[in-house]
């Protein structure tokens, strides 16, 4: 599979040139064609597969199919990670395309300063990279006015099985509830614990299983 069968739009196909992605990896070649198709999606990958781009690609055409978050409007796309470090490893796989695509691109993650956070996300975001804990913070400490989650229409767990073996469990069930039902969600886990595939029964409908 090129990256021209996999049907993203061709400013998507001009970043991938300039940033020498020749061709997807096996993981974008089965996952990328069918997120855009609107399935949801298990995806059993590693890092290292290419698993960041297969989801981060066909969120960028979604994000930019829809009209842009106005002031006092939450982000369209929204990814949960486990860590700070793979958070900010998204979000800087996500800079290389967002600036030239228009898209403004958050990351809210624990550890760091959550009023620089908090700021950044009252400039408004199409897509916002994060970890349970924190996003949880944001939105309880939410007078409404930082952010909400009504507008988001695709969303992703990533390393969902880490994210469930540090405890997130409560926390990404929590923000999930609060996400129309109607929505595209994209799992991605390097196992599939009968844990996670309870939880992927509860929140996926219908999902496609793809086993990189
Ligand atoms: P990931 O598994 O998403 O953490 O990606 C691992 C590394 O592979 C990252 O440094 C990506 O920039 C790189 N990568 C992702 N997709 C491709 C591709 N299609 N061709 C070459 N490198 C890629």
């Amino acid at each position: 599979l090129t990256w021209a069968q996999c049907g993203l739009p061709e400013k998507i196909h001009q970043l991938l040139k300039k940033n020498e992605y020749e061709k997807p990896t096996p993981i974008q070649a089965q996952t990328i064609p069918a997120i855009m198709s609107g399935r949801n999606i298990i995806g059993i990958a590693r890092t290292g597969s290419g698993k960041t781009l297969a989801f981060l690609l066909p969120m960028f055409r979604h994000v930019l199919s829809q009209d842009r978050p106005k002031q006092g409007e939450g982000m369209v796309g929204l990814i949960m990670s486990p860590t700070r470090e793979l958070a900010l490893q998204i979000y800087s796989e996500c800079k290389k395309f967002s600036k030239v695509l228009g898209l403004r691109v958050c990351c809210v993650y624990g550890g760091a300063n959550i009023g620089e956070q908090i700021a950044d996300l009252k400039r408004g975001a199409d897509i916002v990279v994060c970890t349970p804990g924190r996003m949880i913070d944001i939105l309880c400490a939410n007078n409404k006015r930082i952010t909400n989650l009504r507008r988001v229409s695709f969303l992703v767990l990533d390393e969902a099985d880490r994210m469930f073996d540090l405890g997130f469990g409560p926390q990404i069930m929590c923000i999930i509830d609060n996400v129309r039902p109607d929505r595209q969600t994209v799992m991605f886990s390097a196992t599939f614990p009968f844990k996670v595939e309870q939880v992927a029964r509860k929140i996926l409908v219908k999902p496609l299983e793809i086993i990189a």
